[in-house]
Parts: structure tokens; sequence; C-alpha cells
């Protein structure tokens, strides 16, 4: 059994389903805000996700489109190695976007982290602000 992310989200929160992640929903139902719920959803979804064969292969794409350099630090001028691909628009949020290339950037470390607040999963006002300007140049809609 398998459902993509935005079937999970659409589901009725029922307890009668078997798809592991609807449990999942299930055992957090009532704690916190719903998007926080998603938020956590996506996480345990995400495991898998970067997991996948797919997906370790369009990371290893990506890096070598940039470089193997931190894009966030390029803005500035420096060169620094990049050793993660960020989702500029967020799986949790957009997952019709996970698999596209223009949504994805290379970065180190340090400037993925300021691109999310690890506490709450939303993007931070950088993250934010890389989200928008992406917007902008490919005129995807928020
Ligand atoms: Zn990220």
């Amino acid at each position: 059994m398998s459902h993509t992310f935005s079937d999970i989200i659409k589901l009725p929160e029922d307890g009668k389903r078997k798809a592991p992640f609807l449990i999942y929903l299930n055992t957090l139902q009532g704690r916190g805000p719903d998007r926080f719920r998603v938020f956590l959803i996506g996480r345990a979804m995400g495991e898998s996700f970067y997991k996948s064969k797919r997906w370790r292969k369009l990371r290893g794409r990506i890096l070598a489109r940039d470089g193997y350099r931190c894009q966030e630090a390029k803005r500035y001028g420096k060169v620094v190695p990049a050793n993660t691909v960020h989702h500029i628009f967020p799986m949790t949020d957009y997952p019709q976007y996970r698999w596209e290339p223009w949504n994805l950037l290379s970065l180190s470390n340090d400037a993925h982290n300021q691109m999310h607040d690890r506490n709450t999963g939303e993007l931070t006002d950088k993250g934010r602000e890389l989200l928008e300007r992406t917007a902008r140049k490919y005129g995807v809609e928020i």
C-alpha cells in the first residue's frame, strides 16, 4: 500500500486505514496545531524519501550542477563546499515540486541551517526570501 504525501493529507482521520503514516497522524491527533502535525508527518515521510534511490540520484545531479559549492555562499562571492541539497519550496507544503531541479539548491550545512527553524519546521526569513526569489525567477505561484 502506498499513498502520495498529498493523498495522506487529504485522507480522513478515521483510524480505520492501514497506511502507516495515517496511524502516525492519528497518534498525533489533538496534539498541537495541524501545521505542526503536517510537519511531523512530512518528517516521517521525508525519511523514506531521502533514502530512496531516485532522491540520491537526483541529489548527486544537483550537487554536480552546482559545482559542489554552496550556492548561498556564492551569492556573496565565497567558495564553500556544499554537502546538502535543500528544497526551496518545502516538501511538506509543496510535495508537487519535490523532484524539480529548479526547486533544489546545493548548500553548506551552515547555510542550510539558516534556511530552517528546526523547532517549528517553518522556513526562516532567509529561507522564505529564497523561496520568494525562486518563485519570481521561475514564475511559480506561492
Ligand atoms: Zn532544506
